[in-house]
């Protein structure tokens, strides 16, 4: 089977979020000249409250390594690795045959972006760098590197049997009774999958999709259409809530796993951080930080933590927080 072709008939996207189509990657990667190339499953997923590819790794390990192998005899004199963040590593590194190697990522989020997880494996500080090159031309010791995150081998394996319908795993968490992991169809809206997994809220509720710190806020009258790329999902109790902590919470979060390369990103989520802590949303500081942090940082955290404050603030009035909670 001509795996390639496969990967681009299934339209798969990478499952990391950045949703760049796999076939592609793969065709990058086995079209480049290198003495030696190689393969990387990030296992090391970071964002609060999203268990998916600890769900596929603990339910699934087995699909999961048949889809790196699936790469290592499609490209040809390469070496894979696993990438797993600590407790991951614990848990299953031993469950790993010898002819991958496992690597333990650092703690911060950060050092889960690819490039950083090259440059941690290389050795180095795991910070990201500058693209391109890309790493599919010059990525672990200058060679042509494959990374996909844990859920993508796990669904390049159902493509190499002809078992893959097109789904994706979606994490659900929150405020909700039935907290877990499903595997469902991929472009379904997020008022079906919340329907179809018994976790629709009878009580006035809003959502973070797309991870629980960089996810964007979404109404309940926004859940209606398609979506795509978004496997994480958190529904929150509207009159539970208090909108100052959970934003202190992302802030925090954000200044704690970045990796201080940049200004904007270093010194701009703390200044949002102390804004939020004044509880001054309408400082116009504010806006100016999400536009610099947005069109400045040098890599997807820094640009992506605008996200959930930006949409959070911009529907403050529609969300009706308890009235004890003044902006
Ligand atoms: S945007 Fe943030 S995480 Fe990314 S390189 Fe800059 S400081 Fe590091």
């Amino acid at each position: 089977m001509d795996i390639i072709t496969e990967l681009k008939k299934s339209n798969l996207r990478g499952r990391s979020g950045s949703g760049y189509l796999t076939g592609l990657k793969w065709e990058m990667v086995k079209g480049a000249k290198a003495l030696k190339k190689y393969i990387i499953c990030n296992a090391s997923e970071g964002e609060p409250l999203v268990y998916k590819d600890y769900y596929i790794l603990k339910n699934h390990l087995k699909e999961v390594l048949s889809g790196i192998e699936v790469a290592l005899n499609t490209f040809k004199k390469s070496q894979a690795y696993i990438y797993f963040k600590p407790d991951y590593y614990k848990e299953f590194r031993r469950k790993i045959p010898k002819n991958i190697i496992v690597f333990k990522k650092e703690k911060e989020y950060i050092a889960g972006e690819e490039t950083s997880a090259i440059q941690a494996i290389e050795g180095n500080k795991p910070e990201p760098r500058v693209k391109p090159p890309f790493p599919t031309e010059k990525g672990l010791y200058g060679m042509p590197t494959l990374i996909n995150n844990v859920e993508t081998f796990y669904y390049v394996f159902k493509i190499f049997q002809k078992k893959y319908n097109q789904e994706r795993f979606y994490s659900i968490q929150g405020d909700i009774k039935n907290k877990g992991v499903f595997e469902l169809k991929d472009n379904l809206s997020i008022q079906d999958i919340l329907k179809k997994t018994n976790n629709w809220p009878n009580f006035d509720f809003f959502v973070q999709a797309g991870g629980g710190a960089s996810g964007e806020i979404l109404l309940s009258s926004e859940l209606k259409k398609s979506i795509s790329g978004i496997g994480s999902l958190i529904v929150y109790n509207t009159k539970k809530t208090d909108p100052y902590l959970l934003m202190e919470k992302w802030a925090d979060f954000f200044i704690n796993n970045n990796c201080d390369k940049c200004v904007p990103c270093r010194e701009g989520l703390f200044r949002i951080y102390e804004i939020i802590k004044e509880k001054d949303l309408k400082n116009p500081v504010l806006k100016d930080l999400f536009l610099v942090l947005e069109k400045t940082s040098l890599c997807a955290l820094g640009r992506f933590s605008v996200k959930p404050f930006s949409s959070l603030i911009k529907k403050w009035d529609k969300l009706k927080f308890p009235s004890i909670i003044k902006k």
